[in-house]
């Protein structure tokens, strides 16, 4: 195991990494910003370190700086956490020449899996279903862009090869309109990715986004660990998510989770990764692979018992994954609730000086964040400020445990998206289950019918 490791990250998952590296004994090195100088895991770390000023790219994105708090503290690996450095090949590549272990997979997954339409063709050969589209990256050629849409079907979506967070799609649904998406598409690829490829994907009308957990180590063994359902999304952003699916026969889930595994023993995949999927009419259809730990993780080890975080670090650090598929047992159901500082009807951010702060607690209740009383949520990031994870024996129980947990919940100071979570979880049609990725937006539309 390692001895000490550099957590390359901020907020609440940098606190996460850091409570597992206490319980494998490893010292963690903290990195932080200007802006996160008052953070609870700063000043709760064996070591921290300062790596520039609030903007991103002069701190959690600069590799130099990260790479050279490593070397002065004498980290043996880095942990990139989601987000920021976390799916960059590049960074990989620098952190191992540099002589560093990357947690996570090698340089070349990423490298294959940050491109969408690489990622799709190793996919497609390792036997994962992807949802019909154009073979690869689309031609410039009106006539083909003509051909190739009207054998997919429309409606049709164009999206980024390198695409991300929710962004560089457009959906396409006459002919008329086809050239000139593509070549808009084209463009902001170009501005905002650094790469103008497209390809195109049959649209699909009322899918459900579900992923399976994988976890791999170097020696070719690879387990699911089940599904999570993200459906409940506004503009492409997960919002709330759960484990199990709700139903989704479990002969389906196994049929799909074994075909992850074959995929990531066929591309000598280690560590943690999702496969996400769009789920429609009974099928699952590939959309992406995300390379490193999610914001979601923690229903998944509600339900599995499993540390998803220490399973990365351990394998990262060479040992064999500590569990057989045989040995997973899903247990119950676990939601997550994102807690954001925004306004919970505009969505405005609402950074500011957190004036008081009661977390909830009680049976099955998980809170992650790096909040506390009179804590400044600084106005640089994103604006999660942490993460509200209930676990119960059933839906029925766990939302009943989220509705008070969100009850007890106190942040004042700033406002937060907890009024929207309380309508959330008393919705009809939520608490049935099963909602698809609209059904947020158009409850929202409803909600507020002047925005
Ligand atoms: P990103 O990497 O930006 O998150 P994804 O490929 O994961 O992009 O897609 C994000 C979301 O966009 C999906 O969860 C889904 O809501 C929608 N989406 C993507 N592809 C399709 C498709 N072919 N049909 C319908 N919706 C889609």
């Amino acid at each position: 195991m390692f001895k000490k490791i550099l957590v390359a990250n901020r907020g609440e998952i940098a606190l996460r990494i850091q409570r597992a590296c206490r319980e494998l004994g490893v010292k963690a090195v903290m990195v932080y910003s200007e802006a996160d100088r008052d953070a609870k895991y700063v000043k709760l770390a064996d070591e921290a370190v300062c790596i520039g000023p609030a903007p991103s790219p002069l701190s959690y994105l600069s590799m130099p700086a990260i790479i050279s708090a490593a070397e002065v503290t004498d980290a043996e690996a880095i942990h990139p956490g989601y987000g920021f450095l976390s799916e960059n090949a590049d960074f990989a590549e620098r952190v191992e020449k540099s002589g560093f272990q990357f947690i996570g997979p090698t340089p070349e997954s990423i490298r294959i899996m940050g491109d969408k339409v690489s990622a799709k063709q190793a996919m497609i050969k390792a036997g994962v279903p992807c949802v019909p589209g154009s073979d690869g990256e689309l031609p410039d050629d009106p006539v083909q862009l003509r051909r190739i849409a009207k054998a997919v079907g429309y409606p049709v979506i164009i999206k980024a090869a390198g695409g991300g967070g929710g962004r560089g799609m457009r959906v396409v649904h006459t002919e008329a309109a086809l050239v000139n998406a593509v070549q808009m598409t084209k463009a902001e690829a170009a501005a905002a990715f650094g790469n103008p490829a497209v390809y195109m994907e049959k649209y699909l009308q009322n899918p459900r986004h579900i992923e399976i957990q994988i976890l791999a180590d170097k020696f070719k063994n690879a387990v699911y660990l089940g599904e999570r359902d993200c459906s409940m999304q506004r503009r492409h952003q997960k919002v709330i998510e759960e484990a199990p699916a709700p139903g989704i026969p479990r002969k389906l889930i196994e049929r799909i989770g074994e075909r992850c595994v074959a995929a990531c023993k066929k591309i000598g995949y280690r560590g943690a990764g999702t496969f996400e999927f769009l789920f429609e009419n009974g099928e699952f259809y590939f959309i992406e692979m995300n390379t490193r730990v999610q914001v979601e993780h923690p229903v998944t080890e509600m339900i599995s018992g499993v540390d998803i975080v220490k399973t990365q670090i351990m394998v990262a650090a060479g040992e064999k994954l500590p569990f057989t598929q045989r040995q997973i047992e899903l247990r119950g159901h676990a939601i997550e609730c994102r807690i954001n500082a925004e306004d919970a009807y505009k969505f405005t951010p609402s950074p500011g000086r957190i004036t008081a702060w009661h977390a909830p607690g009680g049976p099955g209740v998980r809170v992650d964040s790096q909040i506390y009383t009179n804590y400044f949520v600084p106005p640089n990031y994103d604006s999660m400020i942490g993460k509200l994870i209930v676990h119960g024996d059933t839906r029925e129980q766990a939302l009943a445990r989220m509705r008070t947990a969100l009850l007890e919940t106190v942040v004042e100071g700033i406002n937060t998206n907890i009024p929207l979570h309380k309508d959330l979880m008393v919705d009809a049609k939520f608490m049935e289950g099963g909602t698809n990725i609209h059904y947020l937006e158009e409850w929202l539309a409803l909600r507020n019918p002047k925005r």
